[in-house]
């Protein structure tokens, strides 16, 4: 068992980074536990366009290294290993990896999620060059051009409406007959004249020479093939939050984010969830670093109030 850290933060996304960032400046021992590579899912992104203060863009690697170095001048310790387990019943609380046990006073759980993918040919290669999970991030990039969302829930739909903004014409690919999407979002959508909706009708793949030109559809009543033209295809078929050790210990929604306070707070004092993972969450970057910002001033706050 090792010393007892005032801070131990579980993930080292922009959400966890922006966390440490403030803590060690207010002089809080803090570490930061990652299980992979700092950075989280902006890694691999070329073009961050909307990420305040880079009015030419900056790549997701910049960007992380950028915080992650200011991060550590000011001291943030960080230890590598997947975190499996939390134990709030004992105070300092613990936090267990695979090989280790960490021991912290109040803990920042900020281990983000991933969009779940459709799994079909061209995905994965034309990720970031047509491919998407977010349109508020890279609608602006399809400018006057024809994109395809896949989905039917309210994510879906929302941002097939955004996109609308933008291009001249968004076409929904629904595997079912109907939208999952709350009434008041799918009235939006079929009164809009730029949305096109396709029904009982899966991406068989994604394909393009280089960057994304269209997709293969499949009816599945029907069995009909047809070849749909798109420059974009923003995929909305769910998000896994990384959550699974903190289920039982921290309260959480239907899908898996755990809920918070507007400062951050769980339910459990000392405890606090940021960025992706929590509920409510806009899934950005700016709100991921936000939100650690508020944690990091909360945890402060109630390190002073429980010495
Ligand atoms: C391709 C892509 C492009 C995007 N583009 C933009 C954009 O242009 N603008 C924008 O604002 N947003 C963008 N986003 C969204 C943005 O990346 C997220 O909102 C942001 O990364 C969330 O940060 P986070 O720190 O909460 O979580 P994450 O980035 O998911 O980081 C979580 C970290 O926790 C680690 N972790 C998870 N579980 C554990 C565990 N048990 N133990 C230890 N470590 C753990 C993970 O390995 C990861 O490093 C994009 C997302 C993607 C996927």
């Amino acid at each position: 068992m090792t010393q007892t850290h005032d801070v131990v933060i579980i993930g080292g996304g922009v959400a966890g980074l922006s966390a440490g960032l403030y803590t060690v400046r207010a002089k809080l021992d803090t570490l930061l536990i990652e299980r992979t590579v700092m950075g989280g899912q902006i890694i691999n992104s070329e073009a961050i366009e909307n990420y305040p203060g880079f009015p030419h863009g900056v790549n997701g690697v910049e960007l992380v290294a950028a915080i992650e170095e200011q991060a550590s001048k000011f001291g943030l310790q960080y230890g590598f290993g997947e975190v499996t387990a939390l134990d709030v019943s004992k105070r300092p609380f613990v936090i267990r990896t695979e090989e280790e046990e960490h021991r912290a006073r109040s803990v920042i759980i900020a281990a983000g999620g991933d969009h779940v993918k459709l799994g079909v040919p061209g995905e994965q290669e034309y990720e970031a060059k047509g491919v998407s999970y977010c349109a508020t991030c890279d609608g602006n990039f399809f400018t006057g051009q024809e994109v395809v969302v896949v989905g039917g829930g309210d994510s879906a739909v929302e941002e097939a409406v955004y996109l609308t903004r933008m291009c001249t014409k968004v076409t929904v690919v629904h595997r079912r007959d109907q939208l999952r999407a709350a009434k008041i979002l799918q009235e939006r959508a079929f009164a809009n004249p730029k949305v096109e909706f396709v029904w009982n009708t899966v991406v068989e793949e994604i394909q393009g020479n280089g960057s994304v030109s269209g997709v293969a559809l499949r009816n599945l009543k029907t069995e009909e093939k047809r070849r749909l033209p798109a420059t974009g295809v923003f995929v909305y078929v769910g998000f896994n939050p990384n959550s699974r050790p903190f289920q039982g210990v921290v309260p959480m929604d239907a899908g898996g984010h755990i809920k918070v306070d507007l400062m951050m707070h769980t339910e459990i004092p000392g405890v606090f969830a940021v960025g992706d993972i929590r509920w409510k969450s806009t899934k950005q970057l700016a709100n991921a670093a936000g939100d650690g910002v508020t944690a990091a001033l909360a945890a402060y706050e109630y390190l002073e109030q429980n010495r």
